[in-house]
Protein backbone atom coordinates (compact mmCIF):
# COMPACT_ATOMS: atom_id res chain seq x y z
CA UNK A 1 0.00 0.00 0.00
CA UNK A 2 1.02 3.43 -0.85
CA UNK A 3 1.95 5.84 1.78
CA UNK A 4 -0.68 9.20 1.75
CA UNK A 5 -0.69 12.52 2.35
CA UNK A 6 -3.83 14.01 3.00
CA UNK A 7 -4.31 17.53 2.64
CA UNK A 8 -7.43 19.49 3.20
CA UNK A 9 -8.60 22.43 4.90
CA UNK A 10 -9.81 22.55 8.51
CA UNK A 11 -13.54 20.90 8.66
CA UNK A 12 -13.40 19.53 5.22
CA UNK A 13 -13.69 16.03 6.83
CA UNK A 14 -10.36 14.39 6.50
CA UNK A 15 -10.08 12.69 9.80
CA UNK A 16 -13.74 10.88 9.52
CA UNK A 17 -12.38 9.93 5.71
CA UNK A 18 -9.15 8.88 7.05
CA UNK A 19 -10.49 7.07 9.69
CA UNK A 20 -12.47 5.41 6.89
CA UNK A 21 -9.80 4.61 5.09
CA UNK A 22 -7.45 3.26 7.54
CA UNK A 23 -10.64 0.58 8.19
CA UNK A 24 -10.76 -0.28 4.51
CA UNK A 25 -6.76 -0.82 3.86
CA UNK A 26 -5.59 -1.47 7.23
CA UNK A 27 -3.11 1.51 7.67
CA UNK A 28 -2.58 3.89 11.05
CA UNK A 29 -4.43 6.83 10.35
CA UNK A 30 -1.53 9.46 11.85
CA UNK A 31 -2.90 12.87 12.22
CA UNK A 32 0.12 15.73 13.98
CA UNK A 33 -3.31 17.44 15.21
CA UNK A 34 -4.70 14.47 17.24
CA UNK A 35 -0.45 13.41 18.20
CA UNK A 36 -0.58 17.36 19.12
CA UNK A 37 -3.62 17.10 21.27
CA UNK A 38 -2.93 14.22 23.10
CA UNK A 39 -0.05 15.70 24.46
CA UNK A 40 -1.86 18.59 25.65
CA UNK A 41 -4.91 15.86 26.95
CA UNK A 42 -2.32 13.85 29.01
CA UNK A 43 -0.73 17.18 30.26
CA UNK A 44 2.91 16.38 29.34
CA UNK A 45 5.46 19.32 29.97
CA UNK A 46 5.12 19.33 25.67
CA UNK A 47 1.86 19.59 26.18
CA UNK A 48 1.20 22.32 28.34
CA UNK A 49 4.04 24.04 26.27
CA UNK A 50 1.99 24.13 23.36
CA UNK A 51 -1.78 24.25 24.72
CA UNK A 52 -2.02 27.70 24.48
CA UNK A 53 -1.19 27.89 20.36
CA UNK A 54 -3.41 24.90 20.25
CA UNK A 55 -6.23 26.65 21.85
CA UNK A 56 -5.69 30.15 19.46
CA UNK A 57 -5.60 27.76 16.09
CA UNK A 58 -1.49 28.65 15.94
CA UNK A 59 0.52 26.37 13.84
CA UNK A 60 3.40 24.31 16.61
CA UNK A 61 7.34 24.43 15.62
CA UNK A 62 8.71 22.65 13.16
CA UNK A 63 11.25 21.18 15.76
CA UNK A 64 7.91 20.08 18.01
CA UNK A 65 6.24 18.48 15.00
CA UNK A 66 9.33 16.65 13.31
CA UNK A 67 9.76 14.73 16.80
CA UNK A 68 6.65 13.34 17.52
CA UNK A 69 5.97 12.93 13.74
CA UNK A 70 9.57 10.88 13.26
CA UNK A 71 8.82 8.58 16.61
CA UNK A 72 5.23 7.86 15.36
CA UNK A 73 6.53 6.28 11.87
CA UNK A 74 9.43 4.40 13.36
CA UNK A 75 6.34 2.27 14.49
CA UNK A 76 5.91 -1.48 12.89
CA UNK A 77 2.21 -0.69 12.57
CA UNK A 78 3.71 1.94 9.22
CA UNK A 79 5.75 -0.24 7.60
CA UNK A 80 2.96 -1.42 5.23
CA UNK A 81 1.84 2.82 4.53
CA UNK A 82 -0.32 5.05 6.19
CA UNK A 83 -2.68 8.09 5.94
CA UNK A 84 -0.43 11.43 7.18
CA UNK A 85 -3.03 13.85 8.40
CA UNK A 86 -2.44 17.38 9.10
CA UNK A 87 1.03 17.31 8.03
CA UNK A 88 3.27 18.74 5.68
CA UNK A 89 1.15 21.88 5.83
CA UNK A 90 3.85 24.06 3.94
CA UNK A 91 6.90 23.34 1.70
CA UNK A 92 9.37 23.67 4.46
CA UNK A 93 7.84 20.98 6.30
CA UNK A 94 7.19 19.13 3.05
CA UNK A 95 11.49 19.26 2.71
CA UNK A 96 11.70 18.06 6.13
CA UNK A 97 9.45 15.06 5.72
CA UNK A 98 11.22 14.32 2.66
CA UNK A 99 14.73 13.88 4.30
CA UNK A 100 12.82 12.25 7.52
CA UNK A 101 11.43 9.66 5.00
CA UNK A 102 15.03 8.86 3.32
CA UNK A 103 16.19 8.24 7.08
CA UNK A 104 13.47 5.92 7.93
CA UNK A 105 14.14 4.50 4.16
CA UNK A 106 10.40 4.81 3.44
CA UNK A 107 8.74 6.70 0.06
CA UNK A 108 6.78 9.26 -0.34
CA UNK A 109 3.36 7.94 -2.23
CA UNK A 110 0.87 9.90 -2.81
CA UNK A 111 -0.83 13.41 -1.83
CA UNK A 112 -4.40 13.37 -1.97
CA UNK A 113 -6.00 17.14 -2.14
CA UNK A 114 -9.30 17.47 -1.12
CA UNK A 115 -11.55 20.83 -2.21
CA UNK A 116 -14.42 21.89 -0.15
CA UNK A 117 -15.81 25.51 -0.31
CA UNK A 118 -15.16 27.61 3.34
CA UNK A 119 -18.86 27.68 3.73
CA UNK A 120 -18.84 24.47 3.91
CA UNK A 121 -16.38 23.57 5.86
CA UNK A 122 -17.31 26.43 8.55
CA UNK A 123 -20.76 24.71 9.13
CA UNK A 124 -18.86 21.59 9.67
CA UNK A 125 -16.64 23.13 12.07
CA UNK A 126 -19.54 24.48 13.91
CA UNK A 127 -21.68 21.59 14.28
CA UNK A 128 -18.99 18.90 14.94
CA UNK A 129 -18.75 16.79 17.59
CA UNK A 130 -16.02 14.39 18.63
CA UNK A 131 -16.33 11.15 20.99
CA UNK A 132 -12.71 12.14 22.98
CA UNK A 133 -12.76 8.13 23.61
CA UNK A 134 -12.70 6.46 20.29
CA UNK A 135 -12.26 9.64 17.97
CA UNK A 136 -15.58 8.85 16.05
CA UNK A 137 -16.73 12.58 14.51
CA UNK A 138 -20.38 13.69 14.28
CA UNK A 139 -21.95 16.61 13.16
CA UNK A 140 -25.01 18.09 14.70
CA UNK A 141 -26.12 20.66 11.83
CA UNK A 142 -25.67 17.65 8.97
CA UNK A 143 -28.61 15.36 8.99
CA UNK A 144 -26.56 12.52 7.72
CA UNK A 145 -23.57 13.12 10.39
CA UNK A 146 -25.72 13.30 13.44
CA UNK A 147 -25.45 10.97 16.40
CA UNK A 148 -28.40 8.32 16.27
CA UNK A 149 -28.55 9.88 19.93
CA UNK A 150 -27.66 13.64 20.92
CA UNK A 151 -24.43 14.08 22.64
CA UNK A 152 -23.96 10.25 22.81
CA UNK A 153 -20.99 8.12 20.57
CA UNK A 154 -22.75 5.60 18.20
CA UNK A 155 -19.89 3.56 18.09
CA UNK A 156 -18.90 3.42 21.69
CA UNK A 157 -22.03 5.09 24.11
CA UNK A 158 -19.06 7.81 25.45
CA UNK A 159 -20.34 11.70 25.92
CA UNK A 160 -19.57 13.77 23.06
CA UNK A 161 -17.47 16.96 23.13
CA UNK A 162 -17.08 20.05 20.49
CA UNK A 163 -13.23 20.50 20.45
CA UNK A 164 -11.87 23.56 22.09
CA UNK A 165 -10.68 24.97 18.60
CA UNK A 166 -14.03 24.89 17.12
CA UNK A 167 -15.07 28.32 17.50
CA UNK A 168 -15.99 30.26 14.06
CA UNK A 169 -13.14 33.17 15.26
CA UNK A 170 -10.50 30.34 15.29
CA UNK A 171 -12.08 28.02 12.27
CA UNK A 172 -11.10 31.72 10.46
CA UNK A 173 -7.99 32.00 11.45
CA UNK A 174 -7.22 28.19 10.51
CA UNK A 175 -8.40 28.28 7.29
CA UNK A 176 -7.38 31.55 6.01
CA UNK A 177 -3.22 30.38 7.59
CA UNK A 178 -4.61 27.13 5.90
CA UNK A 179 -5.19 28.72 2.53
CA UNK A 180 -1.63 31.32 2.99
CA UNK A 181 0.37 27.89 3.37
CA UNK A 182 -1.29 25.37 1.05
CA UNK A 183 -1.45 26.97 -2.42
CA UNK A 184 2.35 26.55 -2.96
CA UNK A 185 2.37 23.11 -1.41
CA UNK A 186 -0.40 22.01 -3.70
CA UNK A 187 2.09 22.96 -6.86
CA UNK A 188 4.78 21.53 -5.04
CA UNK A 189 3.19 18.13 -4.85
CA UNK A 190 1.84 18.79 -8.28
CA UNK A 191 5.09 19.21 -10.01
CA UNK A 192 6.52 16.29 -8.59
CA UNK A 193 3.36 14.40 -10.43
CA UNK A 194 2.49 12.92 -7.24
CA UNK A 195 -0.73 14.76 -6.29
CA UNK A 196 -4.31 13.47 -6.54
CA UNK A 197 -7.28 15.91 -6.41
CA UNK A 198 -10.27 15.43 -5.31
CA UNK A 199 -13.59 17.85 -4.73
CA UNK A 200 -16.01 17.43 -1.69
CA UNK A 201 -19.54 18.78 -2.38
CA UNK A 202 -22.53 19.55 0.36
CA UNK A 203 -24.49 16.20 -0.32
CA UNK A 204 -21.64 13.85 -0.38
CA UNK A 205 -22.43 10.77 2.05
CA UNK A 206 -18.98 8.83 3.62
CA UNK A 207 -19.59 6.57 0.97
CA UNK A 208 -19.30 8.56 -1.84
CA UNK A 209 -16.12 10.22 -0.66
CA UNK A 210 -14.57 7.12 0.03
CA UNK A 211 -15.33 5.64 -3.55
CA UNK A 212 -13.78 9.08 -4.74
CA UNK A 213 -10.78 8.69 -3.15
CA UNK A 214 -10.28 4.89 -4.02
CA UNK A 215 -10.39 5.80 -7.37
CA UNK A 216 -7.07 7.84 -6.93
CA UNK A 217 -5.31 6.17 -4.40
CA UNK A 218 -5.72 2.40 -7.59
CA UNK A 219 -4.79 5.27 -10.49
P1 LIG B 1 -5.60 19.81 12.95
O1 LIG B 1 -6.20 18.77 13.83
O2 LIG B 1 -4.80 19.25 11.83
O3 LIG B 1 -6.60 20.83 12.49
O4 LIG B 1 -4.54 20.61 13.86
C1 LIG B 1 -4.93 21.25 15.06
C2 LIG B 1 -3.82 22.18 15.53
O5 LIG B 1 -2.61 21.42 15.75
C3 LIG B 1 -3.40 23.25 14.53
O6 LIG B 1 -4.22 24.40 14.58
C4 LIG B 1 -1.97 23.54 14.99
O7 LIG B 1 -1.99 24.31 16.17
C5 LIG B 1 -1.45 22.16 15.34
N1 LIG B 1 -0.83 21.44 14.20
C6 LIG B 1 -1.26 20.27 13.64
N2 LIG B 1 -0.46 19.88 12.62
C7 LIG B 1 0.51 20.82 12.53
C8 LIG B 1 1.64 21.00 11.68
N3 LIG B 1 1.91 20.15 10.66
N4 LIG B 1 2.42 22.09 11.88
C9 LIG B 1 2.17 22.96 12.87
N5 LIG B 1 1.10 22.87 13.71
C10 LIG B 1 0.28 21.81 13.56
Amino acid sequence: MKNIIFIAPPAAGKGTYSKLLQDKYNIPHISTGDLLRDEVNKATSLGKEISEDMKNGKLISDTIITNLLKNRLEQDDCNNGYILDGYPRNIHQAKIYEDMLKSLNKELGIVIYLEVDKELALKRALGRVVCPHCGASFNTKIDAFKPKKEGICDICHHQLEIRKDDTEETFLKRFDTYLENTSSLINYYEEKGVLRKIKSENNDTNEIMLNKIRGVIND
